[in-house]
């Protein structure tokens, strides 16, 4: 059995080279998280006996949309929901849906979070529903375990903006972020803060399941809030070099 009874059920198809598409699974259903590639989230819906109803699409770029037509012609019934300011980005969409909208999936509501950034319009997907111990965020390419996403398209107030917005969530938020990058953020984060015990200890225990196989995902509101710099950064100047000192970072 796939399922237990009240908290979320969540799975990750490790996908292309280090993407992850999160499935969130209620009874025979599915909701896919922003699939870079169809083959290998079909092959797992079907294994799983289970019947695509929803697909969240958080931004435009193609290791995240690449998958969605070809799944709806799978499951032609599936909502695409994705940003009405993106209209001309993800054509495909069904469902569009604006900053602080509330939609309910499953037996669960969805809120959407605009987070402007790592492209304009991003948007995150904070699920709440009542009687369980956490909330869950899928924050796309904005919010990584230990990082944050490259500043494609926003600038570094809008990154800071968006971050303090995420960072404001409950603490025992569970992070379902899109990206393996956890042991390399924390790395990263190792070499600008050698002493750090908190940074030091998450990579231990990443590094532990990573040698497993397993991801290093999700994470916690209250764990980001402790180790990942971005985070951490108390101004918008403090944000900026992080993010020029991390894209010319190689491990
Ligand atoms: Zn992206």
């Amino acid at each position: 059995m796939l399922e237990k009874k009240s908290e979320f059920t969540i799975f990750p198809i490790p996908v292309l080279q280090d993407n992850i598409v999160w499935v969130w699974v209620h009874n025979c259903n599915a909701v896919v998280v922003d699939p870079s590639i169809s083959s290998p989230v079909k092959k797992w819906l079907l294994n799983n006996n289970l019947s695509l109803k929803a697909i969240l699409q958080t931004h435009h770029h193609e290791d995240h949309i690449g998958g969605t037509q070809e799944l709806i012609k799978r499951w032609p019934n599936t909502k695409v929901i994705a940003s009405i300011k993106e209209l001309k980005r993800i054509p495909f969409q069904t469902f569009s849906v604006d900053n602080n909208d509330i939609f309910h999936l499953f037996d669960s509501e969805v809120k959407v979070i605009e987070v402007h950034g790592h492209t304009n319009n991003h948007i995150a997907f904070y699920i709440s529903k009542e009687n369980t111990k956490y909330n869950i965020l899928f924050p796309g390419d904005t919010l990584f375990g230990g990082g944050c996403g490259r500043l494609l398209e926003g600038t570094p107030s809008q990154m800071f903006e968006s971050l303090n917005k995420l960072n404001s969530l409950p603490e025992n938020t569970k992070i379902y972020a899109a990206h393996e990058y956890t042991e390399n953020n924390l790395k990263w984060a190792l070499s600008l803060k050698s002493n750090d015990a908190s940074i030091i200890k998450r990579l231990n225990i990443i590094q532990n399941k990573r040698k497993k196989g397993l991801p290093s995902l999700p994470s916690t509101i209250a764990e980001e809030r402790k180790t990942n710099l971005f985070l951490r950064a108390k101004n918008i100047t403090e944000l900026t070099m992080l993010r020029r000192h991390k894209d010319n970072w190689k491990c």
